[in-house]
């Protein structure tokens, strides 16, 4: 085994971190926990483009890159560590535009990664509702057939972005008169189309980040439909490997763990830094030892993805250890922080510019977004230990 990074790789590190790094001393942003999927900046996410770093795998005769995936996670590494403001093209970048170079059509791709490319997709995930979460198949929007195009009627939820984004990926019953997972579909279309609502949804932070969508009988084109109809399941299953398997799963509240460290050295308490006192300093250790076991895992998934296989197994490990990791980052933060750590951002007591009363809340849903660890465990003790399925 191999723990190298290539020279090019390296470089590819020192680049980005340069970026960011002047991005920051111009005061274009501020690091926070969770930008990648709360903090909507289109023009950074313009500049990113012009870097050329999204569709970083994607091959090149479609417009991408044909770079590794260990590539892309050293990219993405980096934009979790400074709290960079990625929220436009995230989910984009990270599986739509992937699911459309694999199953898309030729106009598909003419039309719509040239958009992504630029930047200019920013996309919700319109997959959870109201009763379908966990268990997906269940999902009870419909896309019924008429003519040339698909009328749409449901309601989804917990769509991350909904505010922002211009583009939707929905997943849709297509049949209803089959097995619950042989009759979805995907599609994948401007939501500037007719009969589409989106309601904002206040969460425990106080932030607005989730929404709901409702469909009224909404007229979406044939042309949108993603790959094959009525093997949407399929289809999801390829896409949900990519979604759970990112550096965000590990480094989303990467910002706190900075601040906390420094923290602890500047902060004194009875006239003696925090870094001092030996159980705060075996919390932080215990928390480097996980982190990097995490980062371990991360890597591990991009060399599977390297080599073409599915990282099913792999992406399922990685995202419930990790995501527990985030879950005692957030935690240990708070008790170090003591009383004062649940301050909101807004006060000027709030140590660690508020980041870990923000991770201590948001940080509950680490563990259920893409896929609960209650459900990962099933699928890693069914394919990892080959035990029988629920
Ligand atoms: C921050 C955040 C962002 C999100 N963004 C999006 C988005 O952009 N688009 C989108 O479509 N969805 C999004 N979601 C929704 C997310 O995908 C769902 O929350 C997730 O799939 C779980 O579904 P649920 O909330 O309905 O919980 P449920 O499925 O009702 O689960 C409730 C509890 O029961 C447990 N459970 C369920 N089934 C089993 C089982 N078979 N075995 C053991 N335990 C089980 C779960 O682990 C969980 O603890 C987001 C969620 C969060 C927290």
């Amino acid at each position: 085994m191999d723990f190298k990074f290539t020279e090019e790789q390296e470089q590819f590190r020192q680049e980005i971190k340069e970026f960011l790094e002047g991005e920051i001393k111009q005061g274009l942003w501020q690091p926070t926990c969770d930008a990648w999927i709360m903090a909507y900046d289109p023009e950074f996410t313009k500049r990113v483009a012009a870097k050329g770093w999204i569709g970083l795998t994607w091959p090149k005769e479609v417009g991408g890159h044909g770079r590794s995936f260990i590539d892309r996670l050293i990219l993405t590494e980096e934009m979790l560590r400074y709290g960079a403001p990625a929220g436009c093209h995230w989910f984009a970048d990270r599986q739509i535009g992937g699911a459309l170079v694999h199953y898309g059509t030729e106009e598909q791709k003419k039309e719509l990664l040239p958009i992504i490319l630029k930047g200019e997709a920013y996309v919700g995930l319109g997959m959870s509702e109201p009763e379908a979460g966990s268990d997906l198949s269940s999902l009870q929007t419909k896309a019924v057939e008429d003519g040339d195009d698909f009328i749409i009627d449901g309601q989804k939820t917990w769509t991350s972005g909904g505010s922002h984004m211009n583009y939707i990926y929905l997943v849709a019953r297509t049949d209803a008169t089959v097995a619950k997972h042989k009759g979805i579909s995907e599609l994948f279309f401007s939501t500037k189309l007719p009969g589409i609502t989106v309601q904002s949804i206040v969460d425990m932070t106080g932030g607005v980040h989730f929404n709901e969508v409702f469909f009224d009988s909404v007229r979406v084109p044939k042309k949108c439909l993603i790959g094959e109809q009525n093997r949407g399941w399929y289809q999801i299953l390829n896409q949900l490997d990519y979604e759970r398997s990112g550096m965000e799963r590990l480094m989303g509240n990467y910002a706190l763990f900075d601040a906390l460290i420094k923290y602890a050295k500047e902060t004194k308490r009875n006239g003696k830094p925090l870094c001092e006192d030996p159980i705060i300093r075996a919390k932080l250790a215990q928390l480097k030892i996980e982190y990097e076991i995490g980062r371990l895992h991360m890597y591990r998934v991009g060399t599977v993805m390297d080599e073409g296989r599915a990282p099913n197994l792999e992406s399922s490990m990685s995202k419930a250890y990790s995501t527990a990791f985030e879950q005692r980052l957030a935690s240990v933060s708070i008790e170090i922080a003591g009383p004062y750590g649940q301050l909101h951002p807004e006060s000027k007591l709030a140590p660690m510019h508020g980041l870990a009363y923000h991770s201590y809340l948001s940080s509950k849903g680490y563990s259920l977004q893409a896929g609960s660890s209650e459900v990962l465990k099933n699928i890693i003790a069914g394919r990892g230990l080959g035990l029988p399925s629920e």
